[in-house]
């Protein structure tokens, strides 16, 4: 079967391969993929700054966004079957106390691994095989945009945790700041603007494309290029109760915090990768922080409970705003252009790769 691989940390070695199809043992599921997304995640490991082989092995099978369908499933797999849509989680646990309790995403050791990222083989070939558990089943009125599930169950568990962070008061917050328009910071401000909150997003550009979903959704949107971060709680009369961070840029990080109002809580998404530094008022920063009662989260991959509400956020979406979520796939390549398509991420909200049999 035709596969996309990587040497991690060696820029530029992504390539197609052929592989064997793997073979199905107790407990498994083979997945025909149908679709695969591409983000952030993947270009890092492409230009060399992120990622780990497969165990034992040189390379890795990129791509840990994919949507695809049971092909066969062992006599032992009690609620999956043939012709099930079907979502992979990402990561795979070790031995720690929170990874035997199904919390890999909260791992205490750092010894996870993550499929098509870290230590095991990714999801952009033809098929791939998995145990039932880490397999998410997809209502077939759901379709192609279930290829979003897996950056939306980043979304969820950055809000569950936001939402859960002052659960010890009263607690009504209406208005969220969210930093970064790429895949993550659109999806993030859809489920926020669904469960009723006033969204503020903010980026450095006028993207007409993106504005139409803002102008839609009644999201304001700030260029920053234009306005300062700082001014934002002042031009728009609003206590920022919730901050989320999803540009890749630790400055905004930071700035962000400060921004964010009494008794937020923030929630940081993106890697920053690299060794930037600013200067910045520490004193003002931590009295910001004491005296408002705020609260700073970090936040990786999701729990099964966020893909499963992720099922639910769709829906929601799908029903205030038909069609919305699906015309965030601006871009689709197949199997082959997948170098190409790696540089058009910026200039789109979602690129996905379509794979051979569809
Ligand atoms: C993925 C997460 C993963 C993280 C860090 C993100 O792109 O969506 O599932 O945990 O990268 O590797
Ligand atoms: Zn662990």
């Amino acid at each position: 079967m035709k596969a996309v691989k990587v040497t991690p940390k060696k820029k530029n070695s992504v390539r197609m391969v052929d592989i064997p199809i793997p073979s199905l043992k107790r407990n498994q599921v083979l997945v025909k993929v149908l679709y695969v997304g591409i983000d952030g995640t993947d270009r890092d490991i492409i230009d060399g700054l992120y990622g780990k082989p497969s165990t034992n092995k040189k390379d890795l099978v990129l791509g840990h966004e994919a949507l695809g369908m049971v092909e066969k499933a062992s006599t032992t797999v009690k609620n999956l079957k043939v012709g099930d849509l079907v979502v992979p989680m990402v990561r795979r646990p070790d031995n720690c106390i929170n990874c035997q309790h199904d919390e890999q995403d909260m791992c205490l050791t750092g010894n996870y691994t993550e499929r098509g990222i870290t230590g095991q083989d990714g999801y952009m070939s033809e098929y791939f095989t998995e145990q039932e558990k880490y397999l998410i089943k997809i209502p077939k009125s759901i379709g192609k945009k279930a290829v979003l599930l897996e950056p939306i169950s980043v979304a969820e568990k950055a809000i569950r945790t936001a939402l859960y962070s002052k659960k010890r008061f009263l607690w009504k917050p209406s208005t969220a700041l969210v930093t970064g328009s790429g895949t993550l910071g659109i999806l993030c401000s859809l489920i926020l603007r669904s469960k009723g909150f006033e969204v503020i997003i903010v980026d450095r550009s006028d993207n007409v494309r993106k504005q139409k979903i803002f102008d839609m959704t009644s999201i304001r949107h700030f260029n920053t290029n234009k306005i300062n971060l700082h001014d934002i709680p002042k031009k728009t009369r609003r206590n920022i109760d919730i901050f989320i961070e999803a540009t890749g840029n630790s400055s905004v990080a930071l700035h962000g915090i400060m921004v964010a109002g009494v008794n937020s809580t923030s929630v940081l998404l993106s890697i920053s990768g690299g060794d930037s530094s600013i200067q910045l008022c520490s004193d003002c920063f931590n009295d910001g922080l004491v005296l408002q009662n705020k609260t700073v989260i970090g936040s990786v991959n999701a729990n099964r409970i966020d893909f499963l509400s992720g099922i639910k956020s769709i829906k929601k979406i799908e029903k205030i705003w038909p069609g919305l979520l699906e015309s965030l796939i601006t871009k689709e390549y197949s199997l082959d252009k997948m170098a190409e398509a790696i540089q058009y991420l910026k200039d789109n909200i979602k690129v996905i790769i379509k794979m051979p049999q569809i």
